[in-house]
């Protein structure tokens, strides 16, 4: 019945449960959170006591493999150490990554494979030496978990550009207890305090998931970049990211435009607060916008020709991509040349840029547009976002995954 998918190092076993072991664990997590569920192959260990000191069992929904459905299993967590966190995770967002990252799409991934970088969680246990939160809170877990702290862009306060390594939210090699990491999909999870982002009160919770990634990916060159109001900012591509990097810059009082290849996202543009929305596809709209941008953001999550976005920055300009991971493609050295534009890269921010964006929307109102959703449409969801298809991301509702029945369709 139990299926062991992986016996990884350091006694991060996983198993796929069948329907009924999901619900006999889920209905244990109710009575008893930090029990380890006697459905799973942990049921051995010790309970789990205050303070630490056995893994903690927990369910998550994950792949078996890059061409498997997602579904329901059960993974471990480390004890709880004296810098650690234990939260359970109300709310995760899907980005994109998540897609290609399960799929093996952008390098070959450990499986099973439980995605998820954009979660807001209620604190359940803290470790003695935490000083930062306590039970009860409502925190935030993005894109990374640790890094090495000692480097000179991590006490730049950029560890997502660690000179050792980040390690990310899930299929990361874990640098401090060994293993890959398991993301959000999950109903718990432990955390160093250093990479725990304090959620201010009165947040829309679920809304605000998505800005742990989607947002701080888009604040972070808008920072940079120092854009300001009257600024010309054109965002590439309406999806997760570009619909926070339009709201994000309307903020700052910039003269937003939209690129996109979907007739049906023109109107939303303009809700959104951008002022003109183009047809990229449109050679001739293009053609009137050559030479007129301060900063472009790309968010498109492929490689895509980037030239005749160029041509739209004016002296100077810079296109900051923020959403191809892949080989660029199709740039014109003479033509950048002429106009001193730059490419730039940018991913995610670091921990304090991360608070500092939950910070500036929680007080501005400034939150994600989202659909929330049950895990078990977690598969459609993916085929939805790989559509484009989605206004404008999908958060699970992870109180979903005590009661699930499985994958739908
Ligand atoms: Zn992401
Ligand atoms: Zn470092």
């Amino acid at each position: 019945m139990v299926e062991t998918m992986k016996d990884s190092d350091r006694g991060r076993r996983s198993v796929l449960l069948s329907r009924r072991e999901v619900l006999t664990a889920g209905a244990g997590l109710v009575a008893a959170p930090l029990l380890v569920s006697a459905a799973t192959e942990a049921s051995a260990a010790p309970a789990v006591v205050p303070g630490g000191g056995g893994p903690i069992s927990s369910l998550a929904y994950g792949a078996a493999g890059a061409t498997s459905p997602l579904g329901p299993l059960s993974i471990e967590r480390r004890a709880v150490g004296p810098h650690d966190v234990l939260l359970g995770v109300l709310y995760c967002g899907i980005c994109h990554s998540d897609i290609h990252i399960a799929r093996s799409e952008w390098r070959q991934g450990h499986y099973p494979c439980v995605p998820g970088h954009e979660i807001i969680g209620r604190v359940t246990k803290t470790g003695k030496d935490v000083k930062s939160f306590k039970e009860g809170d409502i925190v935030g877990v993005g894109c990374m978990v640790d890094s090495c702290g000692t480097c000179e862009n991590c006490l730049a306060d950029r560890e997502q550009n660690c000179l050792n390594g980040t390690t990310f939210t899930y299929d990361s090699t874990d640098r401090s207890h060994g293993g890959y990491t398991f993301g959000g999909y999950s109903d718990k999870m432990v955390v160093s305090e250093r990479f725990v982002i304090r959620i201010p009160p009165g947040a829309d919770l679920a809304a605000t998931a998505p800005l742990l990634c989607a947002g701080i990916t888009t604040f972070s060159p808008m920072q940079h970049w120092k854009v300001s109001a009257g600024q010309r900012v054109g965002v590439v591509g309406l999806g997760g990211l570009g619909h926070m990097a339009v709201k994000l810059a309307v903020a700052r009082r910039a003269d937003v435009t939209v690129f996109t290849t979907s007739p049906s996202k023109v109107n939303d543009a303009i809700k959104l607060g951008a002022r003109e929305a183009v047809l990229s596809s449109d050679v001739a709209e293009m053609k009137k916008l050559v030479n007129r941008f301060d900063l472009l953001i790309a968010t498109v999550p492929r490689a895509f020709p980037m030239q005749p976005f160029m041509d739209v920055l004016k002296l100077d300009g810079t296109l900051v991509n923020v959403g191809a991971l892949d080989q660029l493609q199709g740039l014109n050295g003479m033509a950048m040349g002429f106009g001193r534009k730059s490419l730039a890269g940018s991913m995610i921010g670091g921990i304090a840029e991360t608070q500092e964006v939950i910070d500036y929307c929680t007080a501005r109102n400034i939150k994600a547009d989202i659909e929330l959703i049950r895990v078990e449409e977690i598969n459609r969801a993916y085929a939805r976002v790989v559509n484009k298809d989605v206004r404008y991301r999908f958060v699970i509702d992870m109180a979903s995954l005590k009661t699930t029945r499985g994958p739908m369709g």
